[in-house]
């Protein structure tokens, strides 16, 4: 009878087994083993196409393209998108679908604030929910792949990407860079509305030498391990599909060549199965960066590497020309098997073409406003804001009020006459005079200074970080005057505000906030949204301090992080913002305090508002490791919460964090947690001084 159970039992398993469709793996194979060398490297190929011209129509036709992309700000409309992807269907040998790539980066129709500014808000899930519109507006017009989160750490005001960024934290950049990663993928790559994230730069590119965009970077094996790879390490758990591997030459070799970085780091030990894109005509690149001397040994430096498609250039044809080994074609298979999967993962196959989600017809004009009000930092007040009656009479003045450019570098096919201008959304509320002038009514200046879009961004580095010399005079010719100023900043990156804090008597740091820019600084000046940016990263008092960041090490000499004069500090340290109302925060409570390696750290935070206001406070939980076998930073950022008082509310925040996290990486990779004593702060920036210390016991 026993037997009888059993052999029925197989014979049920084997019936599901048939009944079971084919894995993707299998559908991988199916399509491989009828592929040819030049169909498979087809797939490895993204082109840069602006329209769809006959001669394009040719390639895709002929399998010599697996994806494409087109400009940054501009994107196909949906007949031209789904005619190619027709043709690749269609009229190909194989009908291997496309893949439309796009840099969405903080928007795509709704433009929302650039992604340092929405880093300000120090809310991962807000974040996930701007992507998530973001995705759905960038599918519904048929991007099957966007070329972000960017998880580079940025500690570097002078590189224009730093705008690009999350800032100078590891913690923070992977929390809100795998936020990116959900909103843009959902729960499944195969769901209607998901497109592939793609995690970029891996790694090292906001690094350069003197902050220059695009030279080699130089930092210690430590650097990579603690600072720069964790983020990237964070997004591949959080599902990331894609990487981009980036430009930069580290100790010696340019990561499109690097081995170690890609194939051995990224998909051998952290296991990242999706596909690894160059970044814009690297591979050729190669050659300019000395290390190959023709298209041909490029192309097959860099799948060797792991890059399995090659953006723009066609090195990979060329490395076909001269014949393969067996490596270098394993190579291709490999990559070409990344390729196909995301494909199929993404739906590609049974549903190639792209339709209108009436879901996101409309601009979001409301998530939009509550992500920028988010974004924007006070970093000064000496009671001048927010606007009361005795501050009715203003006059709006400086290069910025009138202005709708304020949607940033990546503005996608987000229009700045959508925007709304400071001066437009001041005009508009009740009971405030606003003129372009000085009157001898004139409560208050409110100026506003900044930069251009063209400032930041790409190939934008600057040795300068204050304001344009013009602004510069403006500000101190008003500040000399007996009317107050508030100085509103729309930056692209951390600006030398330290003539400018002597200067006024209020600063609203405003970036580049998107398409609901004017209404959410009025907000804040009006006091209906009480201010709670935090800065994600430190805001030097000089360009020549540059880099300055919390999580330096320390030094043998207390000296060792002064200038002469007085330039030993940030302006405003990372984690800095004020509100209107007033509250204090404790020192972390612990009920034990001696923890096992395999223990949770609980503890928490008392938080009390001492003022009537509503306040949004974001508690900064900090450690450091005051004697470890390898040098450790100063402080860490450990975790953070972010709460909502009311008036004279008081809270307990509680907090659970493993004690894994309190250890690092040693030179070789490794990571490590020693025994012994360790300090946790909680505050409101990383300049809190009072912690609690506590230790770590083997067992
Ligand atoms: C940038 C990438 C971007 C790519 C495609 C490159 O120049 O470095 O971040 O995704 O262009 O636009």
């Amino acid at each position: 009878m026993k037997r009888y159970i059993f052999l029925s039992y197989l014979f049920f398993i084997s019936c599901q087994a048939e009944k079971t469709p084919e894995g993707i793996p299998q559908k991988v194979d199916a399509l491989m083993r009828q592929m040819t060398w030049e169909e498979k490297v087809g797939q490895l190929h993204q082109a840069y196409v602006e329209r769809p011209t006959d001669s394009i129509m040719g390639l895709i036709k002929a399998g010599k393209m697996g994806s494409m992309l087109n400009g940054r700000t501009t994107f196909y409309t949906l007949k031209d998108r789904n005619e190619m992807q027709r043709i690749a269907v269609e009229e190909s040998r194989l009908g291997i679908p496309l893949l439309f790539a796009h840099d969405v980066v903080h928007g795509f129709k709704t433009s929302f604030p650039i992604n340092l500014a929405q880093a300000c808000s120090w809310n991962p899930d807000l974040v996930q929910q701007v992507a998530v519109v973001a995705g759905k507006e960038a599918r519904s017009q048929g991007v099957d792949w966007a070329f972000a989160p960017m998880m580079d750490v940025s500690r570097d005001p002078r590189w224009g990407r730093v705008s690009e960024c999350y800032g100078e934290d590891p913690l923070l950049n992977a929390l809100m860079g795998s936020a990116v990663v959900k909103g843009y993928q959902g729960d499944e790559l195969s769901e209607k509305s998901a497109l592939m994230a793609c995690m970029k730069h891996f790694v090292g590119y906001s690094a350069p030498d003197g902050g220059r965009d695009y030279q080699s970077t130089d930092f210690s094996k430590t650097s990579l391990f603690n600072t720069y790879l964790p983020p990237f390490k964070s997004a591949v758990e959080a599902g990331a599909f894609s990487a981009m591997s980036s430009f930069n030459e580290i100790d010696g070799t340019p990561v499109t060549a690097s081995k170690n970085l890609i194939a051995d780091i990224l998909k051998e030990q952290w296991q990242f199965d999706g596909v690894v894109v160059s970044d814009w005509d690297a591979v050729v690149q190669l050659m300019d960066h000395g290390v190959a001397d023709t298209k041909s040994t490029a192309g097959k430096r860099a799948l060797l590497a792991g890059v399995d498609v090659e953006m723009k250039s066609d090195s990979y044809f060329s490395a076909l020309e001269k014949g393969l080994t067996e490596e270098q074609q394993s190579a291709i298979d490999e990559a070409c098997r990344r390729v196909l999967t995301a494909k199929f993962k993404l739906g590609l196959f049974d549903n190639p073409y792209a339709s209108q989600d009436p879901s996101v017809e409309k601009l979001n004009r409301k998530l939009a406003k509550k992500i920028a009000q988010q974004s924007i930092v006070l970093l000064k007040n000496d009671q001048v804001l927010p606007l009361t009656e005795s501050k009715k009479n203003i006059a709006l003045m400086g290069p910025f009020a009138d202005t709708q450019k304020v949607l940033g570098y990546w503005k996608s096919i987000g229009k700045s006459a959508d925007a709304v201008s400071l001066s437009k959304a001041l005009s508009m509320e009740k009971g405030l005079n606003i003129s372009p002038k000085i009157s001898p009514q004139t409560d208050l200046i409110i100026y506003c200074a900044g930069e251009q879009e063209e400032e930041f961004g790409e190939a934008n580095s600057k040795y300068d970080c204050r304001l344009s010399a013009e602004q510069r005079a403006e500000i101190q010719a008003l500040s000399e005057g007996d009317i107050p100023v508030v100085l509103v900043v729309f930056n692209g990156r951390p600006l030398v505000l330290t003539e400018e804090e002597k200067q006024v008597e209020g600063i609203v740091l405003a970036w580049h906030l998107g398409l609901e820019s004017g209404h959410a600084i009025a907000d804040v000046l009006t006091g209906r949204y009480n201010p709670s940016g935090r800065l994600p990263i430190t805001f030097p008092k000089s360009t020549g301090q540059i880099p300055i960041y919390y999580n330096h090490k320390p030094s043998g000499r207390p000296q060792s992080n002064n200038y002469k004069g007085e330039l030993g500090q940030p302006l405003y340290p990372f984690g800095f913002g004020l509100s209107y109302g007033h509250t204090e925060i404790s020192e972390p409570i612990f009920s034990k305090d001696t923890f096992q390696k395999s223990d949770t750290l609980t503890f928490e935070v008392k938080v009390k508002n001492n003022s009537d206001l509503t306040v949004k406070e974001t508690v900064q939980v900090y450690f450091h490791d005051p004697v470890a076998w390898q040098s450790q930073p100063v402080k860490r950022l450990l975790t953070f919460k972010q709460i909502d008082l009311e008036g004279r509310d008081e809270q307990v925040v509680k907090f659970e964090v493993p004690v894994q996290a309190l250890g690092y990486y040693d030179s070789q990779g490794k990571y490590i947690l020693e025994e012994g004593a360790i300090h946790i702060f909680s505050g409101k920036d990383a300049q809190v001084k009072s912690f609690t210390p506590i230790n770590i016991s083997s067992s």
